[in-house]
């Protein structure tokens, strides 16, 4: 039951085997006996879920269900969530209980889930491994030592883990395909805009966007549907109908023509990584697909150029962070200097700490064509590898990351180190593209995602293909064993 997706429990729902109190029940049993070695969660919501299965079972049973009533999720804490708190990681928002909420919150309510809770994450999602959470690191359920990916660390974790069967994630520069890669389930990113950023804590907002987490590419189609679409409360918001991202799944893939990046496939690819990928694409070539070499020349500037706009865009979006509006204030102020400087020096972490002082810099007047015009000019050229490789291909497939998990610790103190980790995922977001990661196979003892990019709005296409790998894979079926509890 557990790891069961979200189409057959909603199966299980709608021919009345079991309700959606019950399921909920087991996956907050689950979570009490498990949650501690794994810190996936920042609050759990368990009172609020019940109540919640409750009245999904009683639309149900009055015929008035959404598409997901009754379906138990966690939503990453970057959401705001009416009455509960939101705390993005970070002790600045320890105490932040948002008035609304976020309206991949409300459409995915107005569907029927049932929230479980909010989960773990790196501070302000600036991070690779959910280690810089001021809750404490997340552990991965294939080998508690190491860590679970970044920063939607927990959100992954919970499905990877069976807490429940679907979370929602964010995605700056890979925070959503990353950590579905290393704990070896589906995530999806959509294009910039698909999904509303009202009332989701903004990191880097021109690359910021929010997408599912959950086992199967069919699942994320599901819940995608639900979460997308315009929102005239989002200027970024793109105006673009509802979609039924279920509708084309079934769609073969023969004739498809399928990019394949010399530049994703060059030295720092793990060669365990480098042989699952070759493997799938071949699976491909098997069924009728075509494989194209192609060029994404700029990929390796995706790594500096975001390191520049994402800590640019940071550094004036976390200005807001005062001690006066909301969120943490320092105690006993000698003046309003020492509010400001004690309170962003207790409240925020190292790494959002050396993300501002980044972004700081590259904005100053004196540097700014330096750094962050060159950044931009940088980002076009991304951009523009990417739509010259769609006049010919369909889809392009690589690796979603460059190694499986790592240590905990191992990174933590060579940022660059961890920075380089998201070489495959960065541009995506640079040129606002969707993409996703849907498990491959195993390296190391440790699962690999296989990352598939489609050309502007065409999450449809790539749901489609991935579902069809999953037709003839099993690897989204696998599952951690976890440690007896203690
Ligand atoms: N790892 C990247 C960063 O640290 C991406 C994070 C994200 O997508 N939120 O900025």
């Amino acid at each position: 039951m557990q790891h069961a997706s979200v189409a057959s429990l909603l199966a299980g729902l709608r021919a009345g085997e079991f309700s959606s109190e019950e399921i909920t029940c087991d996956y907050l049993s689950r979570i009490s006996e498990h949650e501690g070695q794994l810190n996936a969660f920042i609050t759990l919501t368990s009172e609020q879920a019940l109540e919640q299965a409750r009245a999904a079972d009683q639309q149900r049973a009055a015929g008035q269900a959404g598409a997901l009533a009754g379906i138990p999720l966690v939503h990453k804490d970057i959401f705001c969530t009416s009455g509960t708190r939101t705390s993005c990681g970070s002790r600045m928002l320890d105490n932040f209980v948002p008035p609304y909420d976020a309206t991949v919150v409300s459409r995915l309510r107005q569907a029927g889930v049932v929230m479980l809770g909010k989960t773990n994450m790196d501070e302000f999602a600036m991070g690779s491994s959910t280690e810089s959470s001021y809750y404490g690191a997340t552990r991965n359920p294939w080998d508690t030592e190491s860590v679970p990916g970044g920063s939607s660390g927990g959100s992954a974790v919970v499905v990877a883990a069976g807490f429940a069967p679907a979370a929602t994630g964010t995605d700056t520069g890979g925070s959503i395909r990353q950590p579905a890669a290393l704990c070896g389930i589906s995530g999806i990113k959509p294009t910039y805009g698909r999904v509303s950023r009202l009332g989701m804590v903004a990191f880097a907002s021109s690359l910021d966007q929010a997408g599912p987490l959950a086992r199967t590419a069919q699942d994320c189609a599901l819940l995608l549907s639900a979460m997308a679409g315009y929102d005239p409360a989002d200027s970024t918001s793109a105006q673009r109908d509802a979609e039924d991202f279920s509708a084309g799944l079934e769609q073969a893939i023969s004739g498809l023509k399928i990019g394949i990046p010399a530049e994703y496939f060059s030295a720092g690819l793990d060669s365990g990584i480098a042989a699952v990928i070759q493997t799938s694409l071949k699976e491909f070539a098997q069924r009728g697909a075509i494989l194209v070499d192609i060029s994404l020349p700029h990929t390796a500037l995706s790594v500096p150029a975001y390191y520049v706009i994402a800590p640019a865009e940071a550094s004036t979006n976390l200005s807001r962070y005062d001690g006066v509006r909301y969120g943490y204030r320092c105690e006993d102020p000698a003046d309003l200097h020492d509010l400001y400087t004690r309170t962003r020096e207790e409240g925020f972490g190292a790494e959002v700490k050396r993300r501002i002082l980044v972004g700081t810099y590259a904005l100053s007047a004196g540097y700014y064509d330096a750094y962050y015009r060159k950044a931009q000019q940088i980002r076009r050229l991304i951009q523009q590898d990417f739509v010259q490789a769609f006049t010919d291909v369909d889809v392009i497939m690589g690796p979603t990351t460059p190694h499986p998990a790592w240590k905990l610790g191992a990174k933590s103190n060579d940022p660059v180190a961890m920075y380089l980790e998201d070489i495959y995922t960065l541009g995506i977001n640079l040129a606002g593209l969707p993409a996703m990661s849907v498990p491959a196979g195993f390296c190391s003892g440790m699962p690999v995602g296989l990352q598939l990019i489609g050309n502007y709005f065409a999450e449809s296409k790539l749901l489609n293909i991935a579902h069809q790998y999953q037709q003839w894979t099993d690897w989204h079926q696998r599952t951690p064993t976890l440690p007896a509890a203690a």
